[in-house]
């Protein structure tokens, strides 16, 4: 643990160039039992000091808080594969939290009609918002005279809406550079009262132009395409940088891949690819976005 915290100062660096946790633990072991074999009594607290500070903003890069009627639909896309790599190695911190929890009366009630009619149902303001206050707000009590305040944290809040700004590859990598902390609300029935996305929301974004039941699926869309921008959520096998859309594809679409048997199914692959040639593969690449 000691040696672990010497080591954390020079961790974010590391974890930055590499993008791998796993090397990035390893290191901060290895330099901390340098720095704790050291024998002066001035460089030991002060490297501890350094480290404490190094390790403490090198964890977790990205929260997201997700407020869902449905919170079992995030089992799965969210407990499995890349996700769940990077939520085991606290690089992304995903907490779903359930909007009936300040439902209302006897019924446990979140919806009701439209005023001034229409078919389905609206969800209410006041359980989402009481929701998002007990995520923002923390009270602060004051010694004196039992006089309370309170201190806001302010997530970027999203409302995922067909009525949205469309998601594109541009808008995905300007969240995930642009914000640490995202509170996400998916809408269900005809959608939420307007009040919510007036007073508490701070843009509504769609994942296409068709309509879908709830905001889980478009939720998990959103998760997964910014999650892969943040530096360690993909193995050092994997990279974002050129992919479709990329700006390094021109924000193209991908060329074709292909691995072995070089035929299969009297299909060959592409002469070009095996031969070698550096230079013309990289021409036949970009010959080949589109
Ligand atoms: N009455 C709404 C309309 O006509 O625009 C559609 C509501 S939809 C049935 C229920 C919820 O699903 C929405 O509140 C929203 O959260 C989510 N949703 C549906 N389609 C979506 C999309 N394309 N992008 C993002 N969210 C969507």
């Amino acid at each position: 643990m000691v040696w672990r915290l010497y080591g954390g100062v020079f961790c974010p660096f590391y974890r930055h160039k590499t993008g791998s946790i796993r090397a990035w633990n390893a290191f901060a072991v290895l330099f901390g039992f340098l720095c704790a074999s050291t024998s002066s009594l001035y460089f030991r607290p002060t490297f501890a000091l350094w480290s404490y500070g190094g390790q403490a903003c090198s964890f977790i890069d990205m929260r997201i808080d997700i407020l869902t009627l449905f919170p079992k639909m995030f089992e799965g896309p969210f407990t499995e594969s890349i996700l769940r790599r990077a939520q085991e190695e606290k690089v992304i911190d995903i907490r779903i939290h359930d909007l009936r929890k300040f439902s209302i009366g006897k019924y446990k009630q979140v919806d009701d009609k439209p005023y001034g009619g229409g078919a389905g149902m609206v969800m209410m303001a006041e359980p989402i918002v009481q929701l998002i206050d007990e995520i923002t707000v923390t009270p602060v009590e004051t010694p004196y005279h039992g006089v309370s305040s309170s201190v806001v944290h302010k997530p970027h809040r999203i409302y995922l809406s067909p009525r949205g700004e469309r998601l594109t590859q541009p808008k995905v990598e300007q969240i995930s550079a642009n914000h640490e902390w995202l509170l996400l609300l998916c809408g269900h029935y005809e959608g939420v009262d307007q009040r919510v996305i007036d007073g508490w929301i701070d843009e509504e974004i769609s994942i296409g132009d068709y309509v879908l039941t709830g905001g889980e699926l478009p939720a998990m869309v959103l998760v997964d395409a910014v999650a892969r921008h943040i530096p360690g959520v993909l193995g050092k096998d994997e990279s974002a940088a050129e992919e479709s859309f990329s700006v390094k594809l021109d924000r193209k679409k991908e060329y074709p891949l292909y691995t072995r048997p070089e035929v299969f199914r009297d299909m060959k692959v592409p002469d070009v690819l095996l031969s070698g040639h550096h230079k013309e593969i990289e021409k036949w690449k970009k010959a080949q976005l589109r």
